[in-house]
């Protein structure tokens, strides 16, 4: 493993791209090697729409749910690794992964209102995190614009959903391949086509196809990338 990277200065790494890419893993894997702290972006959508369901608040009730996640007080315990995310001082960190959270998050992720909560707030936690790794849908391309460096990963839908499938049978969960890979193009599609903060690869991000690549090759493609960028900008212009 290389040093952490030496600088006082803030250094954001964003990574952006779609379900089952390994961006949690990878994003993980950087920023230990790096010497940065991790977010989870998505773990924040995640809790909103925990709180959707174990509230029983209607999905037309938005004023409701915002209510709701503003009072619930969304933070990450940073002495956790990865910082794991609490809710009204809860750590939810597994009922966010469980399965009828992971088939609304994506509604509770297209509420405008909502997302410009979380943009808030991982703004926060960026300035008081300068040094980080954060991974998402829209990282890059809204949250943190002037991103030190900016990654997006994109593997084929079947790797992906073989991914998926993988990891939840670790955990005893037996999903079907074909629905598997179904789910996640209907995730991919409500993204992708939402209006506020839609899933995009930002123009200045490094695009990575992780479908051939294994696990400890993305992580050394990125790192590379980060060192050399990071290196270039404490040389200057
Ligand atoms: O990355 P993960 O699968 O945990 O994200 C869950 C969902 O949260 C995504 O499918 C997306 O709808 C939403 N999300 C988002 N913006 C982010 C992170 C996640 O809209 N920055």
């Amino acid at each position: 493993m290389g040093a952490a990277v030496s600088v006082d200065s803030p250094v954001i790494i964003t990574i952006d791209g779609p379900a089952g890419t390994g961006k949690s893993t990878v994003s993980q894997m950087l920023a230990a090697r790096l010497g940065l702290d991790f977010l989870d972006t998505g773990a924040m959508y995640r809790a909103a729409a925990a709180i959707l369901i174990d509230r029983n608040i209607d999905r037309q009730e938005t004023g409701e749910l915002i209510s709701a996640v503003l009072g619930a007080d969304l933070h990450f315990d940073w002495s956790q690794d990865p910082p794991t995310i609490l809710a009204w001082d809860n750590p939810i960190d597994h009922r966010i992964r469980q399965a009828d959270v992971t088939a609304v998050v994506s509604f509770v992720a297209s509420i405008a209102d909502l997302r410009h909560h979380m943009v808030r707030k991982q703004r926060v936690i960026g300035s008081q995190h300068p040094r980080l790794v954060t991974e998402g849908r829209d990282q890059g391309s809204v949250v943190f614009p002037d991103a030190a460096v900016k990654f997006y990963l994109d593997a084929n839908p079947e790797v992906r959903a073989r991914r998926r499938v993988h990891q939840l049978a670790k955990r005893g969960d037996v999903v079907d391949l074909q629905e598997m890979c179904e789910r996640i193009v209907k995730r991919d599609r409500m993204d992708s086509t939402r209006s506020d903060g839609p899933l995009m690869c930002p123009e200045d991000a490094i695009r990575v196809d992780t479908s051939t690549l294994s696990l400890e090759e993305v992580v050394d493609t990125l790192e590379r990338y980060s060192r050399e960028r990071i290196a270039s900008m404490l040389d200057g212009p």
